[in-house]
């Protein structure tokens, strides 16, 4: 199964900030959004950063409230790792778990046209994996 086959089913909505918007509205954005990142666009549309929910916990522990007005690209993470449409979903799982991190913008033409979470992958595979169990079980009884 590959990249493309997810987004056909999640879209491929993406929510972006700009780079000197505050963090403080990076924060409202995921939470009217209830998403756990944001990915910060350069001029052509490429990633530029990636600024998830960990990274609002590490500022506002570093920096306390003043972590509030400074800009997204103060605390995001610069030039995150993508995929492509065409990657497997199990080598994208693979890098996610190596790497230690939760999401990954999708790069086509080299500008973002998505992102899946850690999430979004796993539910896939276990759907997957049930699907595969039952058509085992229906087999077995009907030999
Ligand atoms: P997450 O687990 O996705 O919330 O992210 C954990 C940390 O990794 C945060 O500091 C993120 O900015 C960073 N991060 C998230 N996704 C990526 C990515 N695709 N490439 C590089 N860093 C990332």
């Amino acid at each position: 199964m590959i990249i493309a086959e997810i987004l056909q089913k999640k879209g491929n909505t993406v929510t972006a900030i700009d780079r000197n918007a505050s963090i403080a509205e990076a924060i409202a954005l995921l939470a009217e959004h209830r998403i756990g990142a944001l990915v910060v666009r350069d001029q052509v549309g490429g990633a530029a950063g990636i600024f998830t929910e960990r990274d609002v916990v590490r500022v506002l522990n570093a920096e306390g409230a003043n972590a509030l007005a400074q800009p997204v690209a103060s605390g995001m993470t610069a030039n995150p790792v993508t995929c492509s449409k065409t990657d497997k979903v199990n080598d994208v799982l693979a890098t996610m778990s190596r790497l230690h991190f939760r999401h990954m913008p999708i790069i086509e033409n080299g500008t973002v046209s998505g992102i899946v979470s850690i999430r979004d992958l796993v539910v896939e595979r276990l759907e997957r994996v049930e699907t595969e169990a039952e058509a085992m079980r229906a087999y077995v009884a009907g030999a």
